[in-house]
């Protein structure tokens, strides 16, 4: 679609969000080009700034009136190029939307508009002992409508869950722009539980009802350091296996640990190969049990150094090193991929060790931080972008490891979504029936495959091209007008 069809678009854009938010400046375009992937780039054709959900639907009726695309961003803080922008058509950027509109403890939830930031909840709740428990490492930035459309976790989702489990309902905007709503009460199909990770490709969030969590009584930090991965990996599985469910088992190599020293000083226990960060909480009894069994247990594997933290201050420090991990690989190498996939926790042993093989054949360094618990690997696959076919390479070993995964019974993704970036993949995972039956879900929602088209699915379709789907359906499918997805 050319520049000239936004034109109608951008003029009613104007009438219904007044001029100043709505964005038409190629240079400020340009900052809304990219999400966290940054090697995927594309100037949206305008940008809007609704701050009403009412805004939001009249944008995305009006979209749905002329055909245009349009694609929702929070932060764009996402890994996978899921926020990636329409050359030819509109982003509806939530950053407007920050009201935290009422916080109900005696029910334990909160109402809250998409752009809030997920640490913004919890701080909303602490001083009254709640807080609101995923907690992806980017919380103090990404907002809860990107959560909600990446089912977004973090460490502490071993033990609480994922975003999944914490949303009690959503009110949307449809693809053809109704407002709508979904909750965890609603009698037949669980609407509420697809709509929760699919990727902004069934309409936008525009108030989400979270649950909050009661605080723990306790909480225990604690750091142990391994000559390597391979003992780490083993007191992994001997504490989960001795039916202890910490609240975060969070492990990272040497060379993520070199990152993490050189980007905040963190000061982890010199010449470790390997550190595990356990975190118990709950009653104080039971922590304290549990404290016993995994520093017994830690011992056993060959740790070689047990931290625990005293207080606030000595948490925070011990975690400091593994938040910052993404970033910190910045510091030893100038350019890196981010990878996210998941394996089956007996088999982290294995696959880190053909990781490591892997690394060597092609000459491409790769530091592992990993969610150990639940088995979700983030391996940063490390590359000179100078360096002529490095990227290439790092490319190769990226999806190599997502082989990897895939062949020990895991998954491509484990919270950054499939996006733009991983749409390839999908079929490593999917048979084409599979996908088929997925795409009768989007056509249920989208039938002009309007909303965030390009991500998730690796073959462009129509929705009168789906196995099951009505020719007809809609008019613009009928005429072909309708946008491939
Ligand atoms: C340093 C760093 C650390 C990270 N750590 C973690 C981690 O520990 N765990 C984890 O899970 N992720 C992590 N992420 C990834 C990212 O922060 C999450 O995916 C997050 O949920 C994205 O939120 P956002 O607001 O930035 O969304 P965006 O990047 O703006 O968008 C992400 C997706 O959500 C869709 N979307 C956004 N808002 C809406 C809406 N209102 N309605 C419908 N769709 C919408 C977009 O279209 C896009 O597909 C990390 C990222 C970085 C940069």
């Amino acid at each position: 679609m050319s520049a000239k069809t936004l034109e109608e678009p951008v003029r009613r854009f104007q009438e219904f969000l007044g001029h100043g938010c709505v964005v038409t400046d190629p240079v400020r375009l340009r900052t809304y080009e990219c999400d966290g992937l940054t090697h995927h780039r594309a100037t949206p054709g305008v940008v809007v700034l609704p701050e009403t959900a009412e805004q939001v639907a009249a944008v995305v009726r009006i979209c749905a009136e002329h055909g245009v695309p349009f694609v929702a961003r929070g932060a764009g803080t996402g890994l996978s190029g899921g926020a990636l922008p329409r050359t030819d058509g509109v982003l509806i950027v939530t950053s407007k939307m920050r009201r935290i509109i009422s916080i109900d403890l005696a029910n334990r939830r909160a109402v809250v508009e998409p752009g809030v930031t997920n640490l913004a909840i919890t701080e909303a709740v602490r001083d009254q002992g709640y807080y609101y428990a995923p907690d992806p490492s980017s919380q103090q930035v990404c907002s809860i409508g990107g959560n909600v459309a990446e089912n977004s976790g973090g460490a502490h989702c071993l033990k609480y869950g994922f975003t999944v489990n914490h949303v009690r309902a959503l009110e949307i905007v449809t693809p053809d722009g109704d407002i709508v709503e979904l909750s965890e009460n609603d009698p037949g199909y669980d609407l509420l539980g697809a709509f929760v990770g699919s990727e902004g490709t069934l309409g936008v969030t525009t108030k989400v009802t979270v649950r909050l969590t009661r605080a723990p009584q306790a909480v225990t930090t604690l750091l142990a350091a391994f000559d390597g991965t391979e003992r780490g990996g083993r007191a992994v599985s001997a504490i989960i296996g001795g039916g202890i469910l910490p609240a975060a088992i969070e492990m990272m190599d040497a060379l993520a640990i070199e990152a993490a020293e050189a980007a905040v000083s963190c000061a982890y226990p010199e010449g470790a190969g390997a550190v595990l960060i356990v975190e118990l909480d709950g009653p104080a009894p039971e922590v304290a049990h549990q404290f016993g069994e995994v520093t017994r247990i830690c011992a056993e594997n060959g740790a070689f150094e047990l931290r625990t933290a005293a207080g606030a201050a000595e948490r925070a420090a011990i975690w400091k090193g593994r938040k910052s991990a993404f970033a910190a690989v910045g510091r030893i190498s100038p350019a890196y991929i981010v990878q996210d996939g998941v394996v089956p926790r007996t088999a982290l042993p294995g696959v880190l060790a053909d990781i490591d093989r892997l690394s060597r054949e092609h000459g491409i360094r790769v530091a592992n931080v990993f969610h150990a618990g639940d088995g979700n690997l983030h391996p940063l696959v490390l590359f000179d972008d100078g360096e002529p076919g490095a990227a290439e390479r790092a490319e190769l070993v990226s999806g190599r490891i997502l082989d990897l995964c895939v062949e020990h019974g895991g998954s491509i993704t484990g919270e950054h979504g499939v996006g733009v970036d991983k749409s390839r993949y999908m079929t490593k995972m999917f048979s084409d029936d599979d996908l088929d039956t997925m795409q009768l879900v989007r056509c249920a929602f989208d039938p002009l495959g309007l909303s965030n088209p390009g991500k998730v699915f690796p073959t462009p379709r129509l929705c009168g091209e789906v196995p099951g789907v009505r020719k007809g359906a809609h008019p613009l499918v009928e005429s072909g007008q309708a946008e491939q997805f």
